[in-house]
């Protein structure tokens, strides 16, 4: 029977084959790195065999979103973030991991009426995800087609931006990936907006500045025009907050401010001072 191969290091789940997949296209590229046990894989089955389970909690201090974490850590190690809003619930960025538990908690907070991923290596299990909540929709830039390494007709792709639900848009602002996005949440920071950023934007350890790489595991930078397209991407959005990729992560105010000037502080030192 052919099956979906899950990547052991990124957590990506693969189309379906007989056999495990010779490489996974996400970790064998320069953003990423194999495993240094060597290519391995599992599956969705596998990962209930080896005694997964998720975490949802209500974000600190901001109603209404709920972060989605996988025990123990798994892959990558990044957490979901379902964004509830009137119109319905929108998932952001996805995990790995999936069971019946996590479809019933995620079903009494309103289900899931549509789905987007800051970047591939956050794309985990997103068309398991699809399936389990009615074929919602899965927003992915065009610009990072050739990474769906499951592709199926739930997938729809866009350029720039895209909003699944009123008040919540998708922005696609590049560098990480040529594809990388953010969610862009009006009614978040109460009312004064939030961003949901993922790998694109990302919130340093002091949580008063943010910093961009093409690779955070290889240490690779990014070039200033990517900066200036991700300032400029962001420039018609309002945001007060910024919320990670990680649990605490967040930018707690003035979190606009902080992408420009983080931006700016980059430049400054990857520039040549003479
Ligand atoms: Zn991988
Ligand atoms: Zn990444």
């Amino acid at each position: 029977m052919p099956e979906n191969y899950i990547c052991l290091t990124c957590g990506v789940q693969h189309a379906a084959s007989n056999g495990p997949p010779d490489r996974c296209k996400i970790c064998d590229d320069e953003r990423q790195y194999i495993g240094w046990a060597g290519q391995q894989w599992t599956t969705v089955e596998g990962m209930k065999a080896a005694g997964h389970s998720n975490r949802i909690q209500e974000v600190r201090n901001e109603p209404g979103l709920w972060s989605i974490d996988t025990r123990p850590r798994f892959g990558i190690g990044q957490r979901a973030l379902l964004v509830q809003t009137p119109a319905g619930n929108v998932l952001w960025d996805c995990i790995t991991h999936i069971d019946d538990a996590t479809i019933e908690r995620v079903r009494e907070l309103g289900g899931i009426a549509g789905i987007s991923v800051s970047h591939p290596h956050f794309y985990g299990t997103m068309i398991e995800w699809s399936h389990a909540f009615g074929g919602a929709p899965v927003y992915i830039p065009r610009a990072d087609a050739e990474w769906v390494v499951r592709p199926d007709p739930v997938v729809q792709y866009y350029e720039g931006a895209q909003e699944p639900l009123p008040g919540v848009t998708v922005v696609q602002v590049g560098g990480h990936f040529e594809g990388s996005a953010v969610l862009h949440w009006e009614q978040g920071a109460q009312g004064r907006g939030a961003l949901l950023t993922g790998d694109s934007i990302a919130v340093a350890a002091d949580r008063e500045w943010v910093t961009f790489m093409r690779s955070y595991p290889n240490y690779i930078p990014l070039p200033r025009s990517a900066l200036d397209g991700i300032v400029r991407a962001l420039e018609p959005y309002d945001f007060d907050r910024i919320h990670g990729g990680w649990w605490e992560l967040t930018v707690d105010r003035d979190a606009k401010e902080a992408v420009r000037r983080s931006a700016e502080r980059y430049v400054r030192w990857i520039r040549d001072p003479d």
